[in-house]
């Protein structure tokens, strides 16, 4: 899980660093173990990353240092065993034909293993898939980078949203599926990629388009140009950027997410309902859903748990342990709104069941009389390997355990789960549209078991 931005300034009055920076604000929920932002003037390639959140990573000289035309940022999640700044993005590199590059992605790929010994990557990391890349490109036979870069997506699987930036063009490509988001704005004189829309409203850029699934598009003085690199094409978004992980206010293929959540929220209702006085959402994920279920209930909303805003996820350390903790540190319940209270607890997903169960406990101590489990998206029961962090298949806790069972963990009189059907439709796509892996074990491009134990070995 990562963000992206790419701009392109062709009127060269702007400060292309700064506006990366303050989009890489609004990406921040894509990623907060490490920031980096590459400029080019034209002519060289200059690249300042850290660990932290972007407000720690860049301050006021390091940014006034960052002169040029064309800048790439990036944010990156972070995953179990691989915080270090090594895995921290844009990588630079320059090819063999002398030419230098910094490349950035979203996603992960699943074939990436196989392909490590070929490109010289002795000891793979998590982010390897991002190295892989890189050392791709750097060691192409051709010298034409476009060309490099169409040769080496007939090497990898898997789910790549990926921005590639030389001294003069950003080129920005996604796999055949578009598994991960990627879009395109225009501020004056400008044109921007990035992972979201979120990022387009905050430098003040319009929306233009979608990069397409297996498109390519180059940035440069001669403005945007299109190529298809794939002819076989399958859209297959993934589902968990419409449930949980894209910013509210972003929009993807034309949904807003939040009304996406809102609906997801109405349909739930619809599917699980429930005799109660108010309706809690799980801040800040779990709200929307949960005013749409108050909305198509009638069952007042209020806001019974305050979110600690200041807590990041960098600092606190993913064991079992600390995510127990991390609930106390992030989430405090107003006692008197839930006293004696029927409550409806609606959160937008259940991953491992440690978060839901905390909070379930927070509000029964609060005096809540009943409590009612609402859940706007479908059991997560597999886990990801196109870029999301959401755990091994062990670990989900609707991959072993029956709905009596998950209810008596959470401790809950009643739970509920929105349906696939109902998700979908509340998102307003069509269902083969959709990569819903994590939901059914379809996936829509084909897992390794090599990577399968992979992953396991990262956890
Ligand atoms: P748990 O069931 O304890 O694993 O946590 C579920 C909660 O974590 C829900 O409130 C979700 O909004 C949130 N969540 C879902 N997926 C992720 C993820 N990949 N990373 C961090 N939090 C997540």
């Amino acid at each position: 899980m990562c963000g992206l931005f790419g701009i392109f300034d062709s009127s060269k009055d702007k400060e292309v660093a700064r506006l990366a920076y303050f989009a890489l604000y609004s990406l921040q929920h894509r990623g907060q173990e490490s920031a980096g932002i590459t400029v080019s003037d034209g002519e060289k390639l200059t690249t300042h990353k850290g660990m932290g959140l972007v407000s720690q990573v860049f301050s006021e000289p390091v940014l006034t240092g960052l002169t040029g035309y064309v800048g790439l940022g990036h944010v990156r999640y972070s995953t179990t065993g691989s915080s270090n700044l090594k895995n921290a993005q844009p990588f630079e590199v320059t090819t063999r034909h002398g030419l230098q590059l910094a490349i950035a992605h979203n996603g992960n790929l699943v074939n990436f293993d196989r392909l490590c010994a070929s490109a010289g990557i002795t000891e793979p990391t998590t982010s390897s898939d991002t190295e892989l890349m890189a050392r791709l490109l750097q060691n192409a036979d051709s010298t034409d980078i476009e060309q490099a870069i169409l040769e080496m997506t007939r090497k990898i699987h898997g789910a790549y949203s990926v921005v590639v930036m030389t001294p003069d063009r950003l080129i920005a490509f996604r796999d055949p599926c578009g598994i991960r988001p990627l879009c395109i704005g225009k501020i004056d004189g400008a044109t921007i990629v990035t992972s979201e829309t979120c990022a387009l409203d905050i430098v003040g850029a319009k929306y233009i388009r979608e990069v397409e699934p297996g498109e390519m598009v180059t940035i440069s003085k001669e403005g945007l140009v299109s190529k298809i690199i794939s002819h076989e094409t399958r859209r297959a978004m993934c589902v968990f950027e419409y449930i949980y992980f894209a910013r509210p206010d972003s929009i993807i293929y034309g949904k807003n997410l939040y009304h996406v959540r809102v609906n997801m929220g109405r349909n739930l209702a619809r599917e699980h309902p429930v005799e109660a006085d108010i309706v809690i959402g799980v801040p800040d994920s779990g709200t929307p859903a949960a005013i749409g279920f108050s909305k198509e209930t009638g069952i007042p909303y209020d806001d019974g748990l305050i979110k600690n805003r200041y807590v990041g996820r960098t600092f606190i350390h993913p064991t079992q342990l600390m995510r127990e903790m991390g609930v106390k540190i992030k989430l405090n319940p107003i006692r008197d709104i839930f006293e004696n209270k029927r409550v409806v607890v609606v959160d937008d997903s259940i991953v491992r069941g440690t978060t839901s169960r905390k909070i379930i406990q927070l509000i029964r101590e609060s005096g809540a009389r009943e409590v009612h489990m609402r859940v706007s998206s479908p059991p997560v029961t597999h886990p990801c390997f196109y870029g999301i962090d959401t755990a091994t298949r062990s670990e989900l806790i609707a991959s072993k355990a029956s709905m009596e069972e998950i209810r008596q963990h959470l401790n809950v009189d009643s739970l509920g789960y929105l349906s696939i059907a109902g998700m979908v439709q509340a998102i307003n796509i069509p269902h083969d549209e959709l990569d819903l892996a994590c939901l059914n074990g379809k996936y829509p491009v084909e897992i390794p078991e090599a990577l399968q134990e992979l992953k396991l070995i990262f956890k």
